[in-house]
């Protein structure tokens, strides 16, 4: 992938999504890190329906460092994966308490340093809480995209990363981080991807070996 063809792609991508944006409902970095927390191996759409009964009452470090962990169990149990997911939160929170004085750290080392927040997660917390995009979110939809378009073929999310920002310009990081989950939401699925409809076709080498076979 050379970047004239991947900023073209990019383009075609924002005119296909001009509204695509985070579906992870927050107010706060914290909140943002606790959403993200629950979202792995979870549907946005769910964190969304579970946080707000959370962040009514509970909704700083403090709150969670301070939380019986039993509780944040309970609360969080629509989730899935509860016990490891309370553990991290209760964890993280005491850790941004007693180093960080309550405050969510705006780089990408210290959010990486969180239990249960991998690099994945802490680039979006950098885009979505602190609007200072450092790379690339890699989740299933933009792993499968970067490889139906020819933009990688790794398997590993930070080698995929790596690719990407090879390619992709800066100012372009904040659009991919939304519009490549978009598309493999709407069109680039994992199964029957709607190639027909899709405005990629000339770039894409999944369409192009399908469509010669
Ligand atoms: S042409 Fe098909 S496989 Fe390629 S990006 Fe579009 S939907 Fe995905």
């Amino acid at each position: 992938m050379n970047k004239k063809d991947a900023v073209k792609i990019v383009e075609t991508l924002k005119e296909m999504y001009p509204d695509a944006k985070c579906s992870l409902d927050f107010s706060t970095p914290f909140e943002m890190l606790v959403s993200v927390v629950l979202s792995a191996q979870c549907t946005d759409e769910r964190v969304n329906k579970t946080t707000p009964n959370i962040f009514n009452k509970y909704s700083t470090p403090q709150d969670f460092a301070n939380m019986d962990i039993k509780l944040l169990e309970e609360l969080i149990h629509p989730c899935g994966f509860y016990k490891t997911k309370a553990k991290n939160l209760k964890k993280t929170a005491e850790i941004l308490v007693e180093k960080y004085d309550g405050i969510v750290p705006n780089n990408m080392k210290d959010l990486m340093s969180l239990p249960g927040v991998g690099r994945k997660s802490a680039n979006v917390i950098m885009l979505e809480a602190f609007n200072s995009p450092q790379g690339i979110a890699v989740d299933t939809h933009c792993k499968r995209i970067a490889n139906r378009l020819g933009f990688s073929k790794e398997s590993e999310p930070e080698k995929i990363e790596q690719d990407l920002l090879k390619v992709i310009p800066k100012e372009y990081y904040k659009d991919v981080n939304h519009i490549f989950i978009w598309h493999g939401r709407n069109v680039c699925t994992s199964q029957k991807p709607k190639c027909d409809s899709c405005k990629l076709q000339q770039y894409c080498k999944f369409y192009k070996y399908n469509k010669y076979l």
